[in-house]
């Protein structure tokens, strides 16, 4: 079935990831309308967009969150569908409901497999019906103290008790003996009460190095998915990524084949559509589901890159009914990936660095992406997340794209602001990095050195 492409989409979001979804609009045809905070006003993203409206204040709250305005943008500019991006709405089942309800489409799932996942416990069952392996832990959530402590006794200290609606890394606690595990358990729940607004804990066996690995994922809805293969998150602060690559260093032709064989499988049967990552911890050559995201990830490009598939354009498509285009026999991978986020922080105490651009220049060349939303002139309002671009790069081989980066960072000048490039061009030397030798503590370890 192909269903009628779209005439305009609203991007329910800002910053590079806007841009990067008008990109794939203009591609198609299809008109963008942009929103905006009023500190958003001079954003690259308004700029470029065919229309755009102003839905509130700076606080994410009073805009990007907030649902009636966002409805009322859409009512005005007369769009068919909504693109959420990452983070804000994205993982908001109540939003795409709504959306829906309007006869507006949500480029996403549907509401339910957002729901579904986006609560880590009936994620995991759901993983675990479907054939996926998933990390040792409690059955579901755990209440009181005595099943707690059973339940930590039975998978072996250290234990991680983790939130079922965590994001971000927050309410995660690790516990290495069981005096310890009641006062661990008070604190996740606080946190993520405070957090979430739900205060649902649960178990799981704490990894001690594992690698982070991730399957690329794309369905239909209509009982066709693919996946699109892995990428190699492993690199990571406060359990927050910092530099991703694909293929992973540590998985070969076979592991990955299975392991994507598996994931993909289980999302036909799902009938899930559109775009998803399902991430996995790896350690011993076993895979450890962990979660999985419904929407596009910050990190889709280095997936694009060795697979030359536009992920925000098969989005669009299937949203708009269409039946996957692509099948597994089509998806080939070539070459190496490799991504950094450019933030605005310190490259050391990772403090937010906002204010003006006074010099901007991105690096160039065959094989050098940056996806950014700044320009040399603007001021980076200090309202939202710091990330400011990011810088991917391709090789034929892991080596050709370690000697390109080294490159493309020298070139790489951005005055006025601190930013993490001198962070990238520290990593970029280390003998770990270049031997694809690390897993997610490395990072934590080599900043804790003095
Ligand atoms: P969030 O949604 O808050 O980002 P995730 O479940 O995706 O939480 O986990 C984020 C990161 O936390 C992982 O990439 C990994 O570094 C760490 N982590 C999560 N679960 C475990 C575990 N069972 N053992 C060790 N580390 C873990």
């Amino acid at each position: 079935m192909t269903g009628a492409m779209f005439d305009k989409v609203l991007i329910a979001n800002r910053g590079e990831i806007a841009l990067r979804i008008q990109r794939a609009c203009k591609e198609l045809g299809i008109s963008t309308v942009a929103v905006h905070s009023t500190a958003d006003a001079d954003a690259m993203h308004v700029r470029l967009a065919d229309e755009s409206v102003c839905i509130g204040p700076p606080p994410a709250s009073d805009s990007y969150l907030n649902i009636p305005r966002l409805l009322a943008a859409c009512e005005i500019t007369g769009v068919d569908a909504v693109h959420p991006g990452y983070g804000f709405l994205s993982e908001n089942a109540r939003f795409a409901e709504i959306l829906e309800d309007h006869n507006i489409t949500f480029i996403g799932p549907s509401s339910e497999h957002i729901r579904i996942m986006g609560d880590k416990i009936a994620a995991k069952e759901t993983a675990l019906k479907l054939g996926i392996p998933v990390v040792p832990g409690s059955p579901g959530g755990v209440r009181e103290e005595g099943e707690a402590k059973r339940i930590a006794e039975e998978i072996g200290y250290p234990v991680l008790v983790k939130a079922a609606s965590g994001g971000g890394g927050r309410g995660m606690k690790v516990v290495h003996k069981a005096s310890d595990l009641m006062s661990s358990m008070a604190a996740a729940r606080s946190e993520a009460k405070a957090a979430f607004g739900d205060d649902t804990i649960y178990i799981e066996k704490y990894l001690t190095r594992p690698r982070h690995i991730e399957i690329q994922v794309f369905g239909d809805g209509q009982g066709n998915a693919i996946h699109l293969g892995e990428r190699d998150c492993s690199l990571q602060r406060r359990h927050q990524k910092v530099m991703e690559e694909a293929p992973s260093p540590a998985l070969n032709a076979d592991s990955r084949k299975k392991i994507g064989e598996t994931v993909a499988k289980a999302i036909a049967e799902l009938r899930y559509r559109g775009a998803g990552t399902v991430e996995f911890l790896y350690e011993d050559g076993n895979f450890y589901f962990i979660e999985m995201n419904t929407r596009l990830q910050v990190e889709h490009p280095v997936t694009e890159m060795i697979t030359g598939i536009d992920l925000v354009l098969e989005q669009i498509r299937v949203a708009s009914g269409s039946q996957l285009t692509l099948s597994q026999k089509d998806v080939t991978f070539s070459g190496h990936a490799i991504e950094c986020r450019i933030n605005a922080e310190n490259p050391r105490t990772f403090r937010p660095s906002p204010g003006r651009i006074t010099y901007w220049h991105p690096p160039g060349g065959l094989g050098v992406r940056v996806d950014s939303g700044v320009y040399q002139g603007y001021t980076i309002p200090p309202y939202y997340d710091s990330l400011i671009g990011k810088l991917i790069v391709h090789g034929k081989t892991r080596n050709e794209c370690l000697m390109r980066l080294k490159r493309a960072l020298s070139e790489f000048v951005i005055d006025g602001i601190e930013t993490t490039i001198p962070l990238f061009n520290e990593l970029i030397r280390q003998p770990d990095i270049a031997n694809g030798m690390y897993d997610i503590h490395w990072l934590e370890n080599f900043l804790s050195k003095p």
